[in-house]
């Protein structure tokens, strides 16, 4: 255990040492490339988050959509992890290898009556006005080569997120019965976060702004598979500019892997950290250590987005939007 090196601030909203850990919180990767700036503030946040409430740490693998997919990304990802410190409590899972779950999931919503297959193209869901109207919700449509839907039961159209408060979503996408089969048969994004989540016994989500809106959506599916939602917390997404995440797209470099202080020091500065405070500090075990202690989630910034601009490869601005 780390001494402080400097008195630190009373925290009041975390559980004592020594509780039984209630708290199990994941980060959840997409390996269609290498961690960059934007995925490692997700990574942190989580960690940090988890740490903090001395809870457990899981890294999923979400290898589901295939094409995505990029051969390698996943090991790169983990070896990005730990050289930034970032070691996770259980064996990492891959949804590529979880597939009799989700089955299992889909089954049980059919049975219901509660999914349909669903023949509009994208085409004419945006000529109706760009949402799906549930158009094939009482049609026979044949099962085969088409999308499968999920009856919304549920709709949600406000949720409490842990930082930002009260989040409304538009009706219209909290009325859509969405998509939990694609039409290239793959399991969708939706399903098999919720039954990942739930089989993971996930307490606390952190992750990027960009996700608020599927938020309502895995809320209602928990309400429709009858479990309990963890609680959600969206972190600032880091922009290139506004609405643009970071992406390999907009050129967003990986991180580097040899020298992790500056990446983890101008994360931490942009998830609210002290930055004088952690210039001083010069290994990465002690920076995780430092902010796991002095950590407040009342301290992130409440924004959605936040502009990063890389000056060069260990300085960064950031302009909240
Ligand atoms: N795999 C998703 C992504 O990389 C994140 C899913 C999640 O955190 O729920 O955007
Ligand atoms: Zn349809």
């Amino acid at each position: 255990m780390q001494t402080p090196k400097t008195s630190y601030p009373e925290q009041t909203n975390l559980p004592a040492l020594g509780t039984p850990p209630i708290y199990r919180g994941r980060f959840a990767p997409s390996p269609s490339g290498s961690l960059h700036f934007g995925s490692l503030i997700a990574a942190l946040a989580s960690y940090i988050d988890a740490k903090a409430h001395h809870g457990q740490w899981l890294v999923r693998m979400e290898d589901i959509d295939t094409p995505r997919v990029v051969l390698g990304a996943a090991d790169e990802i983990l070896t990005t992890l730990e050289a930034y410190g970032l070691f996770w409590d259980e064996k990492v899972v891959y949804q590529s290898q979880r597939h009799h779950l989700y089955q299992e999931v889909l089954a049980e919503l059919t049975s219901a009556g509660n999914v349909y297959p669903c023949i509009c193209t994208r085409k004419q869901i945006k000529q109706r006005g760009g949402f799906y109207d549930n158009h094939c919700r009482n049609l026979q449509n044949p099962v085969e080569s088409n999308a499968l839907r999920v009856r919304q039961n549920y709709p949600i159209n406000q949720f409490k997120d842990g930082l930002l408060g009260k989040v409304s979503i538009p009706e219209q996408i909290a009325q859509e019965d969405y998509i939990v089969k694609r039409r290239d048969g793959l399991y969708a994004y939706q399903l098999v976060v919720v039954v990942d989540d739930i089989e993971q016994q996930i307490s606390h989500v952190v992750r990027g702004a960009d996700l608020l809106e599927p938020t309502a959506r895995q809320l209602s599916l928990f309400k429709q598979l009858h479990h309990t939602p963890p609680k959600y917390l969206h972190v600032p997404l880091a922009v290139a500019e506004p609405g643009f995440k970071l992406s390999k797209q907009n050129h967003a470099p990986a991180i580097d892997n040899k020298a992790p202080l500056p990446a983890l020091k101008a994360a931490l500065s942009f998830l609210g950290f002290d930055s004088t405070e952690l210039s001083h500090i010069d290994t990465v075990v002690d920076l995780l250590s430092w902010a796991t202690t002095v950590y407040l989630q009342t301290n992130l910034p409440q924004h959605r987005e936040i502009q990063v601009n890389q000056l060069n490869a260990s300085e960064y601005q950031f302009q909240p939007l």
